[in-house]
């Protein structure tokens, strides 16, 4: 099996791609375009039960397009809590947010979203660093490693599970799972690597090094090539 990662240079060559990928049946998987990803921000300082489009009206008359706006709830009572994120349409002033200081007569601050730090796992294939939406490699069940959809699943509560990944005797989005905490661990020297060197001044080509970054439209996928079409 072998795999190739592609990373077009438009968005136009990158739905030629994905079409002619589909139309061909092969297993592959992308990401999201970075141009048509949102932009988020954390909003703190608003009262808990802040109606929502009042919010996006505010931010809206401070010159941005509001995609949407949540309110987070606590993650343990699910209680609301005085924070929402507010995710903007892409756009070049996105970043004037954070100069935002009033909205609905109260003081905000704007924030940068925390960085998820945990590799995502697709629920579809049960490989990382993609999600479902973007997957069209072909089903891999979460409990018992066959070639079906996990909600689809005949293993009895009594047979032990098997993981897609180590062929461990554990469910493929096990915590323990040693491929996933090798995964994660090669991920957190990553952001350690990475929050350093951004401490420094980079330079100029810095992320160049890193595949599709120097892109405009830096869009990997992964394709798995058969020796024919399925
Ligand atoms: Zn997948
Ligand atoms: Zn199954
Ligand atoms: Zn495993």
């Amino acid at each position: 099996m072998h795999e190739v990662m592609l990373t077009p240079s438009t968005p136009d060559a990158y739905r030629s791609i994905i079409r002619y990928l589909t139309e061909g049946k092969y297993a592959f998987h992308t990401y999201q375009i970075k141009s048509e990803r949102v932009y988020r921000v954390v909003l703190r300082g608003l009262h808990r039960h802040t109606p929502l489009h009042e919010i996006t009206r505010d931010i809206e008359k401070q010159g941005h397009k509001v995609r949407g706006v949540t309110n987070a709830l606590h993650p343990k009572s699910k209680m609301p809590m005085p924070l929402f994120f507010v995710d903007l349409e892409p756009a070049p002033n996105n970043s004037d947010i954070f100069n935002i200081c009033r909205i609905f007569y109260s003081e905000v601050r704007v924030e940068e979203p925390h960085k998820r730090r945990d590799v995502v796992q697709c629920t579809r294939c049960q490989q990382f660093c993609h999600t479902k939406s973007y997957c069209n490699r072909p089903p891999r069940c979460v409990h018992c490693a066959g070639e079906h959809d996990s909600t689809t699943c005949l293993k009895s509560r009594d047979t032990p599970a098997t993981c897609t990944l180590c062929s461990g005797d554990h469910p493929a989005n096990y915590r323990r799972c040693q491929v996933y905490k090798d995964l994660q661990n090669d991920a957190r020297k990553r952001t350690y690597t990475q929050e350093k060197r951004s401490v420094d001044p980079p330079p100029m080509r810095a992320s160049a090094a890193v595949a599709g970054s120097s892109n405009k439209f830096p869009i990997l996928y992964h394709l798995r090539l058969p020796a024919t079409p399925r």
